[in-house]
Protein backbone atom coordinates (compact mmCIF):
# COMPACT_ATOMS: atom_id res chain seq x y z
CA UNK A 1 0.00 0.00 0.00
CA UNK A 2 1.24 3.69 -0.51
CA UNK A 3 1.78 6.34 2.27
CA UNK A 4 -1.18 8.35 1.92
CA UNK A 5 -1.54 11.36 0.17
CA UNK A 6 -0.91 14.32 2.11
CA UNK A 7 -1.82 17.93 0.76
CA UNK A 8 -2.00 20.11 3.06
CA UNK A 9 -4.00 23.20 3.14
CA UNK A 10 -2.66 26.29 5.04
CA UNK A 11 -5.47 26.00 7.61
CA UNK A 12 -4.80 22.34 8.04
CA UNK A 13 -0.78 22.01 8.43
CA UNK A 14 0.50 18.67 8.99
CA UNK A 15 3.70 17.79 11.31
CA UNK A 16 6.31 16.60 9.19
CA UNK A 17 7.17 12.69 9.70
CA UNK A 18 8.60 9.73 8.23
CA UNK A 19 5.21 9.57 6.06
CA UNK A 20 5.17 12.69 4.93
CA UNK A 21 5.70 16.20 4.65
CA UNK A 22 3.55 19.30 4.86
CA UNK A 23 2.93 20.55 1.16
CA UNK A 24 1.98 23.78 -0.20
CA UNK A 25 -1.10 22.90 -2.87
CA UNK A 26 -0.39 24.80 -5.97
CA UNK A 27 -3.06 26.19 -8.33
CA UNK A 28 -1.45 24.40 -11.98
CA UNK A 29 -0.33 20.76 -11.20
CA UNK A 30 0.09 20.28 -15.29
CA UNK A 31 2.53 22.70 -14.90
CA UNK A 32 4.77 21.57 -12.12
CA UNK A 33 4.60 18.23 -13.12
CA UNK A 34 5.65 19.17 -17.21
CA UNK A 35 8.91 20.84 -14.97
CA UNK A 36 9.85 18.07 -12.80
CA UNK A 37 9.14 15.52 -15.22
CA UNK A 38 11.11 17.08 -17.63
CA UNK A 39 14.28 17.78 -15.29
CA UNK A 40 16.87 15.12 -15.37
CA UNK A 41 16.55 12.67 -11.78
CA UNK A 42 20.31 12.03 -10.60
CA UNK A 43 19.19 9.94 -7.51
CA UNK A 44 17.04 6.56 -6.64
CA UNK A 45 14.04 6.64 -8.37
CA UNK A 46 11.10 4.72 -8.02
CA UNK A 47 7.63 3.85 -9.69
CA UNK A 48 4.13 3.39 -8.12
CA UNK A 49 1.79 1.77 -10.11
CA UNK A 50 -1.75 1.55 -8.06
CA UNK A 51 -4.51 -1.08 -8.53
CA UNK A 52 -7.60 0.33 -7.48
CA UNK A 53 -9.99 -2.61 -6.86
CA UNK A 54 -10.33 -4.97 -4.06
CA UNK A 55 -12.12 -8.16 -3.92
CA UNK A 56 -13.92 -7.49 -0.63
CA UNK A 57 -13.41 -5.08 1.88
CA UNK A 58 -11.20 -6.03 4.84
CA UNK A 59 -12.52 -4.71 8.35
CA UNK A 60 -9.10 -3.67 9.29
CA UNK A 61 -8.23 -1.49 6.20
CA UNK A 62 -7.73 1.96 5.46
CA UNK A 63 -6.81 1.42 2.03
CA UNK A 64 -10.21 -0.33 0.48
CA UNK A 65 -10.68 1.03 -3.23
CA UNK A 66 -13.55 -0.60 -4.58
CA UNK A 67 -14.81 -3.62 -6.25
CA UNK A 68 -15.02 -3.90 -10.05
CA UNK A 69 -16.31 -6.00 -12.53
CA UNK A 70 -14.09 -7.94 -14.76
CA UNK A 71 -14.86 -5.83 -17.21
CA UNK A 72 -13.89 -2.42 -15.25
CA UNK A 73 -10.81 -4.04 -14.55
CA UNK A 74 -9.74 -5.33 -17.88
CA UNK A 75 -10.27 -1.68 -18.97
CA UNK A 76 -8.64 -0.21 -16.61
CA UNK A 77 -5.21 -2.63 -17.26
CA UNK A 78 -5.31 -1.02 -21.06
CA UNK A 79 -5.59 2.54 -19.77
CA UNK A 80 -2.34 1.51 -17.33
CA UNK A 81 -0.54 0.05 -19.99
CA UNK A 82 -1.24 2.90 -22.34
CA UNK A 83 0.09 5.22 -19.16
CA UNK A 84 2.96 3.38 -18.74
CA UNK A 85 3.96 3.73 -22.92
CA UNK A 86 3.48 6.97 -22.92
CA UNK A 87 5.02 8.26 -20.00
CA UNK A 88 8.02 5.61 -19.28
CA UNK A 89 10.42 5.98 -22.15
CA UNK A 90 10.17 9.68 -20.84
CA UNK A 91 11.44 9.07 -17.39
CA UNK A 92 14.67 10.94 -17.26
CA UNK A 93 16.59 8.63 -14.93
CA UNK A 94 16.66 5.20 -13.31
CA UNK A 95 14.24 3.35 -12.20
CA UNK A 96 15.59 1.39 -9.04
CA UNK A 97 12.37 -0.10 -8.17
CA UNK A 98 8.74 -0.72 -8.96
CA UNK A 99 5.97 -1.19 -6.37
CA UNK A 100 2.34 -2.74 -7.61
CA UNK A 101 -0.01 -1.61 -4.66
CA UNK A 102 -3.68 -1.13 -4.44
CA UNK A 103 -6.34 -2.20 -3.99
CA UNK A 104 -4.82 -5.73 -4.46
CA UNK A 105 -3.06 -5.86 -7.85
CA UNK A 106 -3.41 -9.68 -7.92
CA UNK A 107 -7.14 -9.01 -8.86
CA UNK A 108 -6.06 -8.45 -12.51
CA UNK A 109 -6.70 -11.38 -14.81
CA UNK A 110 -3.55 -13.23 -15.37
CA UNK A 111 -3.33 -12.20 -18.76
CA UNK A 112 -3.58 -8.60 -17.91
CA UNK A 113 -0.70 -9.49 -15.21
CA UNK A 114 1.52 -10.48 -18.20
CA UNK A 115 0.72 -6.98 -20.13
CA UNK A 116 1.23 -4.40 -17.80
CA UNK A 117 4.34 -6.17 -16.65
CA UNK A 118 5.76 -6.33 -20.39
CA UNK A 119 4.75 -2.77 -20.15
CA UNK A 120 6.89 -2.12 -17.47
CA UNK A 121 9.71 -3.64 -18.56
CA UNK A 122 9.59 -2.37 -22.19
CA UNK A 123 8.64 1.37 -21.23
CA UNK A 124 10.56 2.42 -18.44
CA UNK A 125 14.22 2.99 -17.77
CA UNK A 126 14.90 -0.03 -15.60
CA UNK A 127 18.00 -0.37 -13.10
CA UNK A 128 19.93 -3.76 -14.41
CA UNK A 129 19.23 -4.68 -10.86
CA UNK A 130 15.74 -3.08 -10.01
CA UNK A 131 13.47 -4.67 -7.45
CA UNK A 132 10.22 -5.33 -8.58
CA UNK A 133 7.14 -5.93 -5.72
CA UNK A 134 3.98 -7.52 -6.88
CA UNK A 135 1.51 -6.49 -3.40
CA UNK A 136 -1.33 -9.25 -3.51
CA UNK A 137 -3.56 -11.33 -0.72
CA UNK A 138 -2.92 -14.91 -0.59
CA UNK A 139 -5.39 -15.99 -2.67
CA UNK A 140 -4.25 -15.13 -5.39
CA UNK A 141 -1.12 -16.59 -5.47
CA UNK A 142 -2.57 -19.38 -7.31
CA UNK A 143 -0.42 -21.02 -10.52
CA UNK A 144 -1.94 -18.80 -13.19
CA UNK A 145 -0.37 -15.71 -11.05
CA UNK A 146 2.52 -16.72 -10.15
CA UNK A 147 3.46 -17.68 -13.89
CA UNK A 148 2.62 -14.41 -15.28
CA UNK A 149 4.38 -12.28 -12.34
CA UNK A 150 7.44 -14.72 -12.23
CA UNK A 151 8.14 -14.93 -16.23
CA UNK A 152 7.79 -10.95 -15.96
CA UNK A 153 9.91 -9.56 -13.95
CA UNK A 154 8.80 -9.47 -10.30
CA UNK A 155 11.23 -10.71 -7.93
CA UNK A 156 9.32 -9.54 -4.94
CA UNK A 157 6.01 -9.97 -3.07
CA UNK A 158 4.74 -8.48 -0.47
CA UNK A 159 1.57 -10.39 1.13
CA UNK A 160 -0.84 -8.57 3.40
CA UNK A 161 -0.76 -11.61 6.20
CA UNK A 162 -1.87 -9.25 9.38
CA UNK A 163 -2.18 -12.23 11.15
CA UNK A 164 -1.38 -16.06 10.72
CA UNK A 165 -4.39 -16.83 13.67
CA UNK A 166 -6.95 -18.27 11.80
CA UNK A 167 -9.98 -16.85 13.88
CA UNK A 168 -8.67 -13.75 14.11
CA UNK A 169 -7.99 -12.97 10.40
CA UNK A 170 -11.33 -14.28 10.19
CA UNK A 171 -12.54 -11.54 12.18
CA UNK A 172 -10.80 -8.82 10.25
CA UNK A 173 -12.27 -10.05 7.12
CA UNK A 174 -9.48 -12.76 6.03
CA UNK A 175 -10.80 -16.29 4.97
CA UNK A 176 -7.68 -18.19 4.17
CA UNK A 177 -6.34 -20.14 7.32
CA UNK A 178 -2.76 -20.70 8.29
CA UNK A 179 -2.19 -24.07 6.85
CA UNK A 180 -3.42 -22.92 3.46
CA UNK A 181 -0.77 -19.36 3.71
CA UNK A 182 1.97 -21.84 4.62
CA UNK A 183 0.93 -24.13 1.32
CA UNK A 184 1.06 -20.47 -0.52
CA UNK A 185 4.55 -19.77 0.36
CA UNK A 186 5.93 -22.77 -0.46
CA UNK A 187 4.52 -23.49 -3.39
CA UNK A 188 5.85 -19.35 -4.31
CA UNK A 189 9.35 -20.28 -2.92
CA UNK A 190 9.84 -23.63 -4.77
CA UNK A 191 10.36 -21.51 -7.74
CA UNK A 192 13.04 -19.52 -6.11
CA UNK A 193 12.78 -16.76 -7.91
CA UNK A 194 11.40 -13.59 -5.75
CA UNK A 195 11.61 -12.79 -2.39
CA UNK A 196 8.46 -13.51 -0.39
CA UNK A 197 7.77 -10.79 2.33
CA UNK A 198 4.43 -10.68 4.33
CA UNK A 199 3.25 -7.29 6.69
CA UNK A 200 2.31 -8.60 9.97
CA UNK A 201 0.15 -6.52 12.45
CA UNK A 202 0.44 -5.85 16.38
CA UNK A 203 -1.86 -4.28 18.23
CA UNK A 204 -4.58 -5.81 16.96
CA UNK A 205 -7.81 -6.14 18.74
CA UNK A 206 -7.51 -9.04 21.43
CA UNK A 207 -3.94 -9.68 20.29
CA UNK A 208 -1.90 -11.19 23.52
CA UNK A 209 1.39 -11.54 23.54
CA UNK A 210 1.06 -15.14 23.27
CA UNK A 211 -0.89 -15.17 19.84
CA UNK A 212 1.98 -12.54 18.39
CA UNK A 213 4.62 -15.05 19.99
CA UNK A 214 2.86 -17.71 17.22
CA UNK A 215 2.98 -15.31 14.86
CA UNK A 216 6.23 -14.98 15.18
CA UNK A 217 7.07 -18.51 15.82
CA UNK A 218 5.06 -18.73 12.55
CA UNK A 219 7.11 -16.19 10.44
CA UNK A 220 10.24 -17.83 11.78
CA UNK A 221 10.03 -21.08 10.67
CA UNK A 222 7.96 -20.38 7.19
CA UNK A 223 10.93 -19.71 5.00
CA UNK A 224 9.83 -16.82 4.11
CA UNK A 225 12.31 -13.73 3.14
CA UNK A 226 11.37 -11.11 5.29
CA UNK A 227 8.40 -9.17 7.09
CA UNK A 228 6.87 -6.12 7.92
CA UNK A 229 5.66 -5.16 11.63
CA UNK A 230 2.97 -2.67 11.63
CA UNK A 231 1.55 -1.39 14.60
CA UNK A 232 -2.31 -1.43 13.84
CA UNK A 233 -4.19 1.72 14.09
CA UNK A 234 -7.56 1.92 15.10
CA UNK A 235 -9.27 4.61 12.16
CA UNK A 236 -12.64 6.26 12.34
CA UNK A 237 -14.74 5.28 10.49
CA UNK A 238 -13.66 1.23 9.49
CA UNK A 239 -16.04 -1.32 9.92
CA UNK A 240 -13.79 -2.81 12.59
CA UNK A 241 -13.80 0.26 14.83
CA UNK A 242 -17.86 0.09 14.86
CA UNK A 243 -17.67 -3.39 15.86
CA UNK A 244 -14.99 -2.09 18.43
CA UNK A 245 -17.56 0.37 19.37
CA UNK A 246 -20.47 -2.31 19.74
CA UNK A 247 -18.53 -4.85 21.52
CA UNK A 248 -18.67 -7.50 18.70
CA UNK A 249 -13.97 -7.21 18.95
CA UNK A 250 -12.36 -6.37 21.95
CA UNK A 251 -10.30 -3.33 22.43
CA UNK A 252 -6.72 -2.68 21.08
CA UNK A 253 -4.18 -3.08 23.30
CA UNK A 254 -3.34 0.11 25.36
CA UNK A 255 0.31 1.84 24.62
CA UNK A 256 2.32 0.32 27.07
CA UNK A 257 0.90 -3.35 25.65
CA UNK A 258 1.70 -2.35 22.28
CA UNK A 259 5.67 -1.21 23.40
CA UNK A 260 5.67 -4.71 24.81
CA UNK A 261 4.40 -6.77 21.65
CA UNK A 262 7.32 -4.36 19.71
CA UNK A 263 9.62 -5.59 22.18
CA UNK A 264 8.73 -9.40 21.60
CA UNK A 265 9.39 -8.95 17.97
CA UNK A 266 12.85 -7.60 18.98
CA UNK A 267 13.77 -10.24 21.47
CA UNK A 268 12.26 -12.90 19.18
CA UNK A 269 13.98 -11.80 15.89
CA UNK A 270 17.88 -11.03 17.65
CA UNK A 271 17.46 -14.83 18.78
CA UNK A 272 16.44 -15.64 15.25
CA UNK A 273 19.42 -14.16 13.67
CA UNK A 274 17.30 -11.60 11.70
CA UNK A 275 18.32 -8.29 10.28
CA UNK A 276 16.74 -5.52 11.25
CA UNK A 277 16.36 -3.55 7.96
CA UNK A 278 14.15 -0.81 9.63
CA UNK A 279 12.68 -0.09 12.34
CA UNK A 280 9.38 -1.82 11.14
CA UNK A 281 11.27 -4.51 8.67
CA UNK A 282 13.07 -7.88 9.12
CA UNK A 283 15.08 -9.62 6.47
CA UNK A 284 15.89 -13.24 6.51
CA UNK A 285 19.12 -14.40 4.90
CA UNK A 286 20.36 -11.69 1.57
CA UNK A 287 17.52 -12.29 -1.00
CA UNK A 288 15.35 -9.20 0.74
CA UNK A 289 17.00 -5.77 0.21
CA UNK A 290 13.03 -4.09 0.78
CA UNK A 291 14.42 -1.79 -1.90
CA UNK A 292 11.16 0.23 -2.61
CA UNK A 293 10.36 1.06 1.22
CA UNK A 294 13.95 2.05 1.56
CA UNK A 295 14.26 4.57 -1.28
CA UNK A 296 10.77 5.85 -0.54
CA UNK A 297 11.80 6.21 3.32
CA UNK A 298 14.43 9.03 1.78
CA UNK A 299 12.16 10.63 -0.10
CA UNK A 300 13.45 10.09 -3.53
CA UNK A 301 11.63 10.72 -6.90
CA UNK A 302 8.77 8.19 -7.01
CA UNK A 303 6.68 8.10 -10.91
CA UNK A 304 3.27 7.80 -10.28
CA UNK A 305 1.38 5.58 -12.82
CA UNK A 306 -2.48 4.56 -12.55
CA UNK A 307 -5.81 5.86 -10.90
CA UNK A 308 -5.56 7.98 -7.40
CA UNK A 309 -1.46 7.43 -7.35
CA UNK A 310 1.08 9.77 -5.80
CA UNK A 311 4.42 10.72 -6.35
CA UNK A 312 7.58 12.94 -5.56
CA UNK A 313 9.14 15.04 -7.90
CA UNK A 314 11.46 17.90 -8.02
CA UNK A 315 10.55 19.23 -4.47
CA UNK A 316 6.55 18.44 -5.14
CA UNK A 317 4.13 15.86 -4.23
CA UNK A 318 1.71 15.00 -7.09
CA UNK A 319 -2.02 12.68 -6.89
CA UNK A 320 -2.96 11.71 -10.06
CA UNK A 321 -7.04 11.95 -10.45
CA UNK A 322 -9.02 9.23 -8.04
CA UNK A 323 -12.02 9.87 -11.27
CA UNK A 324 -12.20 6.92 -12.99
CA UNK A 325 -13.71 8.69 -15.96
CA UNK A 326 -11.03 12.00 -15.86
CA UNK A 327 -8.33 9.31 -15.65
CA UNK A 328 -9.64 7.50 -18.97
CA UNK A 329 -10.01 10.87 -21.03
CA UNK A 330 -6.68 11.74 -19.80
CA UNK A 331 -4.72 9.11 -20.67
CA UNK A 332 -6.65 8.60 -24.17
CA UNK A 333 -5.55 11.95 -24.99
CA UNK A 334 -1.88 11.03 -23.53
CA UNK A 335 -1.75 13.48 -21.12
CA UNK A 336 -0.57 12.48 -17.40
CA UNK A 337 -3.31 11.90 -15.21
CA UNK A 338 -2.09 14.39 -12.26
CA UNK A 339 -4.92 16.26 -10.48
CA UNK A 340 -3.12 17.68 -7.33
CA UNK A 341 0.19 19.24 -6.54
CA UNK A 342 1.68 20.46 -3.49
CA UNK A 343 5.26 22.29 -2.94
CA UNK A 344 7.40 20.87 -0.31
CA UNK A 345 8.45 23.23 2.40
CA UNK A 346 12.08 24.75 1.87
CA UNK A 347 13.98 22.12 4.55
CA UNK A 348 12.23 19.04 2.50
CA UNK A 349 15.84 18.00 1.00
CA UNK A 350 17.61 17.90 4.21
CA UNK A 351 14.88 16.93 6.64
CA UNK A 352 13.82 13.84 4.51
CA UNK A 353 17.88 12.88 5.41
CA UNK A 354 16.87 12.78 8.80
CA UNK A 355 13.89 10.49 8.39
CA UNK A 356 15.32 8.13 5.85
CA UNK A 357 18.59 7.73 8.37
CA UNK A 358 15.90 7.59 11.13
CA UNK A 359 13.68 4.73 9.54
CA UNK A 360 16.29 2.40 7.73
CA UNK A 361 19.19 2.62 10.21
CA UNK A 362 17.70 3.95 13.25
CA UNK A 363 20.25 6.61 13.60
CA UNK A 364 20.70 10.22 13.66
CA UNK A 365 24.29 11.84 12.80
CA UNK A 366 24.47 15.26 12.55
CA UNK A 367 27.41 14.86 10.12
CA UNK A 368 24.81 13.07 7.68
CA UNK A 369 22.88 15.61 7.51
CA UNK A 370 24.30 19.66 7.89
CA UNK A 371 26.96 19.17 4.95
CA UNK A 372 23.46 19.52 3.02
CA UNK A 373 22.19 22.56 4.89
CA UNK A 374 22.63 25.79 2.97
CA UNK A 375 25.70 27.29 4.60
CA UNK A 376 23.99 30.64 6.01
CA UNK A 377 21.60 28.49 7.69
CA UNK A 378 24.33 25.44 9.27
CA UNK A 379 25.35 26.77 12.31
CA UNK A 380 21.24 26.83 13.44
CA UNK A 381 20.65 24.09 11.81
CA UNK A 382 23.47 22.27 13.89
CA UNK A 383 22.27 23.65 17.23
CA UNK A 384 18.41 22.99 16.91
CA UNK A 385 19.35 19.14 15.91
CA UNK A 386 21.75 18.76 19.02
CA UNK A 387 18.55 19.99 20.89
CA UNK A 388 16.42 17.99 19.23
CA UNK A 389 18.48 14.84 20.11
CA UNK A 390 19.24 15.74 23.40
CA UNK A 391 15.25 15.76 24.38
CA UNK A 392 14.67 12.31 22.69
CA UNK A 393 18.07 11.64 25.01
CA UNK A 394 16.20 12.92 27.99
CA UNK A 395 13.02 10.83 26.94
CA UNK A 396 14.86 7.86 26.84
CA UNK A 397 14.01 7.10 23.10
CA UNK A 398 17.57 8.20 22.38
CA UNK A 399 20.99 7.33 23.40
CA UNK A 400 24.39 9.40 22.54
CA UNK A 401 26.51 7.11 20.45
CA UNK A 402 30.64 7.93 18.69
CA UNK A 403 31.06 10.42 16.48
CA UNK A 404 28.43 12.65 17.30
CA UNK A 405 26.07 10.71 16.67
CA UNK A 406 22.65 9.26 18.49
CA UNK A 407 21.18 5.81 18.29
CA UNK A 408 17.13 4.52 18.48
CA UNK A 409 16.86 3.05 21.48
CA UNK A 410 13.91 -0.19 22.06
CA UNK A 411 11.66 2.46 22.86
CA UNK A 412 12.63 5.00 20.67
CA UNK A 413 12.09 2.21 17.74
CA UNK A 414 9.07 1.92 19.15
CA UNK A 415 7.64 5.58 18.72
CA UNK A 416 10.20 6.33 15.79
CA UNK A 417 7.38 8.13 13.63
CA UNK A 418 6.36 10.94 16.54
CA UNK A 419 10.27 10.81 17.07
CA UNK A 420 11.24 11.89 13.99
CA UNK A 421 8.40 14.23 13.59
CA UNK A 422 9.41 15.66 16.81
CA UNK A 423 13.10 16.38 15.37
CA UNK A 424 12.51 17.16 11.97
CA UNK A 425 10.26 19.82 13.18
CA UNK A 426 12.99 21.51 15.23
CA UNK A 427 15.54 21.42 12.69
CA UNK A 428 13.07 23.08 10.15
CA UNK A 429 12.93 26.02 12.88
CA UNK A 430 16.23 27.23 11.39
CA UNK A 431 14.09 27.78 7.84
CA UNK A 432 12.69 30.49 9.72
CA UNK A 433 12.96 33.88 9.88
S1 LIG B 1 -6.37 -4.98 2.89
FE1 LIG B 1 -6.01 -4.87 0.66
S2 LIG B 1 -7.66 -6.10 -0.21
FE2 LIG B 1 -8.30 -5.66 1.91
S3 LIG B 1 -9.55 -3.77 1.71
FE3 LIG B 1 -7.44 -3.16 2.11
S4 LIG B 1 -6.53 -2.76 0.10
FE4 LIG B 1 -8.39 -3.98 -0.21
Amino acid sequence: MQERQNLSTPARPVRRGLMGFPSMPVENPEEKWSAAFGSDIDSPCTAYLHIPFCRSRCTFCNFYSGTGTKQEIADYAQLLIREIRDWGPRIRGTVNAVYFGGGSPGILAPGDVRSILSAVRSALPLANDAEITWETRIEDLDDAHLDATLENGVNRFSVGVQTFHTELRRALGRATAKEVILEAFQQTMKYNQAAVTVDLLYGLPGQTPELLADDLETVCRAGISGFSFYRFHVHPGLRLAEQIRAGQMPQVPPEEACFELYRLCTERMTAAGANKISFKHYAFGTRERNLYNAISAWKQPCIPFGLSAAGRLGGFRFKQTSSISDYRDLVLRGEKPVAAAGQMPKDFPVSARIGGELNCQMTLHPGSVLPFVPEPLRKRAAELLKEAAEVQVAKGTMFPEQFGGYRLTERGCFACPAVGSEIMEKFAEAWRK
